[in-house]
């Protein structure tokens, strides 16, 4: 009886859990052919020494940046997500001043050895978190609930043992850096920002492959353009 109490009590605690699960992100999409062709190079010399890791692979279709994740629990706060993003879209135009934001790809870093990613360079992360800091403060103003975001770290996920729980059980408890050494050290490429996306984590996917976007806004970068042309 006290066993069925247990089980009873795990199920509601997981119940709880996937209620205030993170169901949406603010994404930056990357698309440069470059930078995912590379990736692609990676994943497919991962591939060719550990075939088992095929399922933790991440589509370079979905390739992104990931700001913040909320939990948005009605379309009310949807609504609110889209009009906090909408706020961030004039703050980040005023971090940027016209200027345009390449941001550059360079070496392969890991979360806990599990989950695998390109990172940004080191001197332009402070843009990154300036930009970040910026969406958070309105996703905050508006009470929406992004507790579940971590700290800021911009890096492209392509592999993460969480999308293979098979290859849990079958002892995979960690990625050796042994699979991608030749890489560890090596550039991506360059991807000139110049969008946001609201994404669902759980809605049916664009044909493209990447996520369903509630709302997507384009930093204005036109003033940076005529710029370049002087
Ligand atoms: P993403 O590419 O944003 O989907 O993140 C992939 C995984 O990395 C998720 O499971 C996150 O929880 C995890 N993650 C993201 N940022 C961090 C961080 N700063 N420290 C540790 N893990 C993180």
């Amino acid at each position: 009886e006290q066993q069925e109490g247990q089980r009873q009590d795990k199920q509601a605690m997981c119940k709880k859990q996937l209620r205030e699960m993170p169901n949406y992100f603010v994404s930056i999409p990357i698309t440069n052919d470059q930078i995912l062709d590379k990736i692609e190079d990676v994943q497919e010399l991962i591939f060719t020494k550990e075939p088992d890791l095929l399922r933790a692979l991440i589509p370079v279709q979905t390739m992104h940046l990931t700001i913040i994740v909320a939990h948005l629990r009605t379309e009310e706060e949807v609504k609110k997500a889209i009009l906090a993003l909408e706020q961030s879209k004039t703050k980040v135009e005023a971090i940027l001043q016209g200027k345009l934001f390449n941001m550059t790809f360079h070496g392969i870093g890991q979360f806990n050895n599990q989950v695998i990613y390109v990172k940004m360079s080191e001197d332009q992360q402070h843009i990154f978190n300036k930009i970040a800091e910026a969406v958070e403060g309105s996703f905050n103003d508006m009470g929406l609930d992004i507790t579940g975001s971590k700290d800021f770290k911009p890096h492209l996920t392509f592999l993460k043992l969480s999308k293979a729980p098979a290859l849990r059980r079958k002892g995979y408890r960690k990625i050796s850096s042994d699979l991608y050494k030749e890489y560890e050290d090596s550039p991506f490429g360059t991807e000139i920002f110049s969008q946001i996306d609201l994404c669902a984590m759980h809605k049916k996917k664009q044909e493209s492959g990447y996520y369903y976007c509630e709302c997507s806004v384009n930093v204005d970068c036109s003033s940076a353009e005529e710029n370049k042309e002087q």
